[in-house]
């Protein structure tokens, strides 16, 4: 072959492979970029929180971390439409690329926008998250979610018809328009499991970054990683330590104290929830303990009553936590919450 087909040829295969790998980022079904989707709030240089502004459905929170030559990223949201908007109003912020994301837990708002980061980024996660995205990817609160979808779209329809005030009705418009976008966007979701799997600890080092991934015990769920940066004293928690309350429908509500105070133990000024807004100290993570420390008492008093799962969840009663948490309104919590803590009751002993 002559020299210049030869260079040619290899043009042209230096080309395909440039499309191939555009390709894995093509956008995804389910993108809407009418309004910004994510607030990046500054903690403090190059360390940011992403927040959803609403305009989309995101589902968690994820922490931006800007290193010297590269980004790493943790958590990547509900969707790959979700994660591609994230990359895309990234470029607001900085032009390195990502290397690594981690991924604070399997469940799918913070795990199921993963594949838009390409094969050329590292995936890191306990191995227990490994071990779910692998095996049993879908998951009950994914697939509780799924389920749902259908009638949460309804009831936004039928609140959309019969509003009459024209800035509801548009406002209930943008929330409609959103929850359809998501609901197309699960379609496209693939799993991805961790690449990089730790049990306990592991540290990145990125130029004058140290990056801390530290797995301090059962929780959230059987494989929570908190993601901690000592020099700039903040730590990213996932759910394992959210805002608010967590979900605990693949929880361990009783190590989930203790993990927490091996947590506080920890020195920081920041806190990056997974949901909620940032918050600082350890204030709201003790009030958690006394949160889980009741309902753990409360769920195991009614077990030994003999009553049903749900029967207790209505009998649940955790007003007494409302000034820590102002989301609890009434008597009364998720009966698979009850059901979860049933379980793990009767897990045989050694078994976890
Ligand atoms: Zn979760």
């Amino acid at each position: 072959m002559p020299r210049r087909s030869k260079l040619l040829l290899v043009i042209v295969m230096a080309a395909g492979i440039l499309v191939a790998a555009t390709a894995q980022i093509r956008k995804p079904a389910g993108v809407l970029q009418k309004t910004r989707a994510y607030r990046f709030n500054k903690i403090r240089d190059d360390v940011y929180h992403a927040v959803g502004t609403g305009a989309l459905t995101v589902g968690a929170n994820s922490a931006i971390i800007i290193n010297e030559n590269d980004v790493t990223i943790v958590d990547t949201h509900i969707s790959p439409a979700a994660a591609w908007v994230l990359l895309d109003e990234l470029k607001g912020i900085t032009t390195k690329p990502v290397r690594h994301v981690i991924v604070t837990h399997f469940h799918y708002d913070h795990a199921h926008g993963t594949q838009v980061f390409g094969k050329d980024v590292e995936v890191i996660g306990h191995e227990f998250t490994r071990d779910m995205l692998l095996h049993d990817a879908e998951g009950k609160l994914f697939k509780s979610y799924v389920a749902g979808l259908p009638a949460s779209i309804e009831t936004l329809k039928g609140r959309q018809a019969a509003e009459t005030d024209p800035a509801r009705k548009t406002q209930l418009d943008a929330q409609l328009e959103s929850a359809e976008a998501n609901r197309a966007a699960q379609a496209e979701v693939q799993a991805v499991p961790p690449t990089v799997t730790i049990k306990d600890k592991m540290t990145l080092y990125r130029g004058n970054r140290e990056i801390q991934l530290l797995y301090l015990g059962h929780g959230h769920t059987g494989g929570d990683v908190v993601v901690y940066l000592p020099k700039e004293r903040i730590l990213c928690t996932g759910d394992l330590m959210t805002n608010g309350t967590s979900n605990m429908i693949d929880g361990f509500a009783d190590e989930w104290v203790n993990t927490l105070e091996s947590l506080k133990k920890l020195d920081f000024d920041s806190v990056l929830p997974g949901h909620g807004e940032a918050f600082t100290g350890k204030e709201k993570i003790t009030a958690y303990q006394t949160y889980l420390r009741d309902i753990w008492i409360q769920v195991g008093q009614f077990k030994k009553q003999g009553l049903s799962a749900e029967d207790a969840a209505k009998k649940v009663d955790m007003t007494a936590h409302k000034a820590a948490f102002p989301t609890i309104t009434a008597a009364g919590v998720n009966p698979q919450w009850v059901a979860r803590m049933y379980e793990v009751m009767d897990l045989p002993k050694g078994s976890r």
